[in-house]
Parts: structure tokens; C-alpha cells; sequence
């Protein structure tokens, strides 16, 4: 058997240039982790971009930084800034993500976008090809590079691909609209597997390729020329240890060695016992639904107004794609809205919204999780939201009530959260009173349910499910197809 070839737009390491010496740090995202056990060892590859620009390597710089990658098993694609642009910041971030999340006032369908995508597509797969022998196994990643399958299956039409995509599939009235829709699901059906977070964005794949291509297909498998490609879902979950092995570590810390951040939490809850903190963590993002969460307290605080002094939430908003017009207009409705509800509502010792614009260290992330009581978590369209997961497993008492969109991925596998639908105020604001007043007991035994589940379906779990899937469906013999 040979190696395994990992593609994906990012490489897992970030690369720091400082008096002409680089240092690659590897990442410790969930995709990173979650791939520690295919991409370990001397047989694997991690090819992507390095997250710099062609611009910003100087030339005499470039064979360190390869040697610098290769001691992590990966392998840059070099991208130009016009590049970038085009594919990552245009096509990808302006087309195929508003789209794929049902925004499709937002989606842009730029010719010149789409020929540079392609081209780039075409960079990665030659990177690929470059380095693939006929024996190994592929596994692409994302919507970036959804022609890269078919674009290495044209050279090399008995490797093995896998391909997983980590946004939702959207149906077929909104996926239709694109003018390269063909196009796409071609590129994809260059794999062996497609994998999905969930089926009914599987359902919605097999149904473009059935109407789109008019494709054979039968159960999830897809029927095209003398090839049968496997079309599967497979929920990706999380490091539950390492979230619930820090939270253990956390809840041990002595005042002294506690962070500003939980000492100022724990100094609000011990002095009112029946304050409740309600979090809200996510990427700025116009998917993640963050301004219609805060009307939506509004709306709470204002239907119940008993809580008034008693709750509080906190935001904590992850800078993103923040030269993209529409996540600027976003960040300006967010702050005005905060700084409208906290001054409608604000008393000399209360503040209803602590409102954080940045990105947080993981100590602190823990903190937040481990000392808010209600995680108020409402995507308007999510292919997974794996906060939810990790609030989940960091709840070491197991009290804590998790608020959900049912528009997140992960509602399919959090049956036993408050599941609501985020364009419902009512019911929001109802879901926030019963979680404000839901017995220890019944928090214990949602919390109890949820937590096995995350712990036997955690990420590794995810990507070895992937890869046996792939290695089986390369052991099958089509030949009578
Ligand atoms: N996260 C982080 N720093 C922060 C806040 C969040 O690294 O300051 C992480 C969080 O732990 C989670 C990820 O960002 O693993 C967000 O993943 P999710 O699936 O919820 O949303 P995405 O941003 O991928 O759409």
C-alpha cells in the first residue's frame, strides 16, 4: 500500500518569517488533530498553501521555508495575491459559501473568479500529481477544491480519492442557480467517496448529480461510465479529551493561578448565586446568525423582564475574511446593535452584553465554556458547529443546558440540546427561560447522553470512518459495472 496524500486549502502548520529564519508552527485546529492518525510517520503528505502570498516570500527565503515544511510532512502550493484573491477571497468566499449556506442574495458569479479558481484547482492537482504514485490514497478537502478529483483522475485514473466537503450541500432549487453547477459536481465525481456531515446534505448532492447529469443512482452509490462512486455522511466530532481533560485542569485552578478572564466569571457568580451567563462563541460570520441572536435577547429581556440583572451575554465574535464587503457591513450592524441593547438596557451595576471581538487563546476559550451556564448557539445555516460539541464536553458535572439551531449540522447528532429555530424569537426567548429554570437533574441526564456520544464519535473516530470507507471502496471490483 502506499502513502496517503492530504489536500487541502490551508497547510496545518502557519509559518513565521523573522530575521530570515522561519519557523513553522503546527496548527491545533480540529481538521489537524483529527487527521493525526492518517497524516503520522514517513508515508504521508500535507500539500496546501502556505497562507503567504508569492509576494511575500522573498526568493532566498523559499528553500527554507520547503525544508521548514517538509519536517511536518507538508508541501506548499504557491499562490500569487492575484490568486488569493480570485479563488480563496472570490470564488470560494463570494460564491460558494453564500451559496452553499442558502445566502444567495449574497453569492457573486464572477467569470473571471471562476477561471481563476479553476486555475488554481488545476495548481493543487498538479502539486498532487507531482508527487502521487499510482498506489496511494488521496483525501481532498473543501469547497476550494472541488475540481481537484476529476482534475487528478484524468492523469491518474486508478488512484484512490476521497473527498469530504465541511460546509453543507444546499438543495437542488439553490444549488441549480449556479452557472457552473455541472461543472462542479464533475470535478467531485473525479472521487471514489464523497463524504457529508450529515445525509440530508448527501440527499441533496445525490439529487443534483441525479437531475443536473441524469446519472444511475441507486442507494448512495453513483454510476458514471465504468466507475461506482460511494457518496456517505460522516459527522465529524471533536478532540473530546483534550476539551474535557482541560476542563478537569481548569475547575483545579487555585485563585492565584487562574486567568483575569475566569476570575472575573467566577467574582460575578459568586456574588449573585442566581445570575445565569449566557455564551455565544462563533466566527464573525453572516451564517452564524450573531444579530439575530442579540434581537433576539432583546426580545427576551424585554418578554421576560424578571431576568433583567440576572443574565448576561457574552459574545465572543472571531475576526473573519474581514476584507470580504459583506463581513465589514456585518461587524458595523454587530457593534451598533450591542452598543444599542446595552444602552437601552444597562443599570449602574449591570451590563446585559460582554461583547469580545477577537480570537481567544484555548485556556480562555475553556474558561468561557466551563463558567457559563447556557451556551446559546444559533446558526442560521452551519454545516457542522463544533462549539457545540466542545461546550458539550467541557461540562465536566454535566449541569449545563445547550441552546441549538436546528440549522447546525450537529442538532442531527444533539437530539438531547434545546433545539430551536433561530428565526423564531418565541420560541428563542421561551428555550432561554426553561434553560434559566431546568433542573440540575434534567441537565445531567441530556449532558450524560451527549457526552458518550462525543466521546465514542470523536474526530479521530471521523477521519479513520473516512479512511476505511475509502480503502473499501477501492478493494471493490466495478469491472461488471
Ligand atoms: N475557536 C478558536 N478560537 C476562538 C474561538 C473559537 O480557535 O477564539 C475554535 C473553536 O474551538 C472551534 C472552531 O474555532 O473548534 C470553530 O468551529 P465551528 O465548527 O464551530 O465553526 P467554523 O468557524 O468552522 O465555521
Amino acid at each position: 500500500m502506499g502513502k496517503t496524500i492530504i489536500i487541502s486549502n490551508r497547510l496545518p502548520v502557519q509559518l513565521q518569517i523573522s530575521n530570515g529564519e522561519i519557523t513553522a508552527i503546527p496548527s491545533v485546529g480540529g481538521l489537524a488533530t483529527g487527521m493525526k492518525s492518517v497524516h503520522s510517520g514517513g508515508d504521508s503528505l500535507w500539500i496546501g498553501w502556505s497562507g503567504l502570498t508569492d509576494e511575500e516570500i522573498p526568493d532566498e527565503l523559499a528553500p527554507k521555508i520547503d525544508k521548514a515544511l517538509k519536517e511536518h510532512g507538508s508541501s506548499k502550493v504557491n499562490l500569487t495575491s492575484s490568486e488569493v484573491d480570485g479563488f480563496y477571497f472570490g470564488f470560494s468566499n463570494r460564491t460558494i459559501w453564500p451559496l452553499f449556506h442558502y445566502f444567495l442574495e449574497y453569492s457573486e458569479f464572477e467569470l473571471k473568479n471562476w477561471d481563476i479558481y479553476k486555475k488554481v484547482n488545476q495548481k493543487f492537482a498538479d502539486a498532487i500529481l507531482e508527487a502521487a504514485d499510482d498506489d496511494d490514497t488521496i483525501w481532498v478537502h473543501d469547497y476550494q477544491l472541488m475540481l481537484v478529483p476529476q482534475m487528478v483522475r484524468e492523469k491518474k485514473p486508478d488512484i484512490s480519492i476521497g473527498f469530504f466537503l465541511h460546509i453543507p450541500f444546499p438543495s437542488f432549487e439553490i444549488f441549480r442557480t449556479l452557472p457552473w453547477r455541472e461543472k462542479i459536481l464533475e470535478g467531485l465525481l473525479g472521487s471514489d467517496l464523497i463524504g457529508f456531515h450529515t445525509y440530508d446534505y448527501e440527499r441533496h448532492f445525490l439529487s443534483s448529480v441525479r437531475r443536473l447529469l441524469g446519472l444511475d443512482v441507486s442507494f448512495n452509490d453513483i454510476y458514471m461510465d465504468d466507475r461506482v462512486i460511494k457518496v456517505d455522511s460522516f459527522p465529524m466530532g471533536i478532540d473530546y479529551k483534550k476539551f474535557n481533560e482541560a476542563a478537569k485542569e481548569n475547575k483545579k485552578n487555585q485563585p492565584e493561578n487562574q486567568s483575569e478572564l475566569q476570575r472575573r466569571l467566577n467574582k460575578h457568580k459568586d456574588a449573585d448565586k442566581e445570575a445565569k451567563f449566557f455564551l455565544s462563541i462563533d466566527r464573525l460570520d453572516y451564517t452564524k446568525g450573531i444579530a439575530k441572536r442579540l434581537y433576539a435577547f432583546e426580545y427576551f429581556l424585554n418578554k421576560y423582564p424578571q431576568y433583567k440583572e440576572k443574565v448576561r451575554l457574552i459574545i465572543l465574535a472571531v475576526p473573519s475574511r474581514s476584507n470580504v464587503p459583506q463581513y465589514q457591513l456585518l461587524k458595523r450592524e454587530i457593534d451598533e446593535l450591542v452598543g444599542r441593547i446595552n444602552g437601552e438596557f444597562s443599570t449602574v451595576s449591570w451590563t446585559p452584553i460582554w461583547y469580545f471581538y477577537r480570537s481567544m487563546p484555548f485556556e480562555n476559550l475553556i474558561d468561557l465554556y466551563t463558567s457559563c451556564d447556557i451556551a446559546w448557539l444559533t446558526p442560521i445555516r452551519d454545516g457542522m458547529n463544533l462549539v457545540a460539541k466542545e461546550y458539550i464536553a467541557t461540562r465536566t458535572d454535566q449541569t449545563g443546558v445547550l441552546i441549538l439551531s436546528e440549522m447546525a449540522g450537529s442538532a442531527n447528532e444533539m437530539n438531547e440540546a434545546m433545539l430551536v429555530n433561530p428565526n423564531n424569537f418565541e420560541q428563542t426567548a421561551d428555550a432561554l427561560k426553561e434553560a434559566i429554570t431546568m433542573p440540575k437533574e434534567e441537565q445531567r441526564e441530556r449532558n450524560s447522553i451527549l457526552q458518550k456520544r462525543l466521546e465514542r464519535y470523536n474526530v479521530e473516530k471521523w477521519a479513520n470512518d473516512f479512511m476505511d470507507s475509502l480503502l473499501d471502496q477501492k478493494g471493490k471490483d466495478f469491472s461488471h459495472v
